[in-house]
């Protein structure tokens, strides 16, 4: 049933072909991200058969689902972990992100009394505002996790253009590396991971900005959406093509382009802008805020504009299509990475594997 999402595992390989090699020439080992997809397996295998050996995921539900699925890779946890998922961590990750002592306290006692040692990636904030201590503070309080002994500080590491939207740059890539040395010499011993960001640093590595001594990147958008949102931009040689959406429409007809009547806030308190363009022909789509957002659908047919979405309603304009569309026809799109994210969570969306 509609709404369908065709996945396309083969183009997702090839992006991370793509990627894997532009990292492999300058020594980054490279973590695939699986979280836009909930760690679909046809993606997952997509990734490692393109010789990715570690993967990564903000959710500890993802990274079980992989594993009871046997898949077999290096799992990283990605998002700092709850209290809460503490035993789960210890139980099923192998490198997890942590910002906060507290929380490495919690995961020795943990892993002490599991008889494990828990590799951890210390997480610095180098301006972009979401997590990490605070660069100026960070060499004080990272080697304090040093006594922990059922913890391993395998390395460091820090996110950009997510919260903040600071791009990544050689000023604050340096910022880490100073850390690092600061860090391995207290410590007198090196640290094996290094851990640079996310899509949004791809364009460092492209421009030959990024100084030496950043040797790991994790990275989701760039391989399985083949964009970069953070820098607006496809990536070089990469496929956008791999998820496509398609919805049917149950309405089709011409109405006015302005309402009629005075207006209020929409289903989502939002207040809708039209622009009067006479009487145009109009598809309404099964498929609402509850499975895509509407901003981020981007239609194959170039000539089709989205106008509106509400929970369960997208209205798009079919006017200047060269196409006769026909009430039960099918309309197809790309995602941006926030529409793919509610598509592939939304059980209300079928989701096929194409060959
Ligand atoms: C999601 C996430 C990534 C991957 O980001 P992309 O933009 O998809 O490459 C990397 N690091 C952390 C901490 C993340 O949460």
């Amino acid at each position: 049933m509609y709404p369908q999402l065709h996945i396309y595992p083969d183009r997702i390989r090839q992006n991370a072909e793509n990627i894997k090699k532009i990292c492999d020439e300058k020594n980054i080992k490279v973590t695939g991200v699986t979280k836009v997809v909930s760690a679909n397996i046809d993606v997952v295998k997509a990734i490692i058969n393109a010789g990715i050996t570690s993967l990564g995921d903000s959710r500890i539900q993802n990274i079980i689902h992989m594993k009871n699925n046997g898949i077999d890779a290096e799992f990283m946890l990605l998002r700092i972990p709850m209290k809460d998922e503490l035993e789960l961590v210890v139980d099923y990750v192998d490198i997890v992100l942590v910002s906060e002592l507290e929380t490495v306290k919690w995961l020795n006692a943990v892993a002490k009394e599991k008889n494990k040692i828990q590799n951890i990636v210390y997480m610095v904030d180098v301006g972009d505002l979401r997590e990490g201590v605070w660069y100026e503070n960070a060499v004080d309080e990272i080697i304090l996790v040093e006594k922990y002994k059922n913890i391993n500080l395998k390395g460091i590491g820090t996110n950009l253009g997510c919260f903040g939207g600071v791009l990544p740059s050689k000023d604050n890539m340096e910022i880490l590396l100073g850390i690092k040395n600061e860090i391995e010499e207290i410590l007198n011993r090196s640290l094996d991971i290094i851990s640079g960001g996310n899509t949004a640093a791809l364009t460092l590595i492209e421009n030959n900005l990024l100084p030496k001594g950043i040797n790991h990147f994790r990275l989701g958008e760039s391989i399985i959406c083949g964009t970069d949102a953070t820098n607006n931009r496809v990536v070089p040689g990469n496929r956008q093509d791999t998820i496509i959406i398609e919805g049917q429409i149950v309405e089709l007809k011409e109405k006015p382009s302005v309402p009629i009547g005075e207006t209020g806030f929409d289903a989502f308190g939002r207040k809708p802008v039209f622009e009067d363009k006479g009487i145009r022909k109009k598809a309404i789509l099964a498929m609402g805020e509850q499975d895509i957002s509407p901003d981020g659908l981007i239609p194959l047919d170039e000539k089709i504009e989205v106008l509106h979405s509400s929970s369960d309603h997208t209205i798009v304009d079919v006017t200047d299509s060269d196409r006769e569309y026909k009430l039960g026809d099918t309309i197809q799109f790309r995602m941006s990475y926030g529409c793919l994210l509610k598509a592939i969570t939304s059980p209300y969306v079928e989701k096929i594997i194409e060959k």
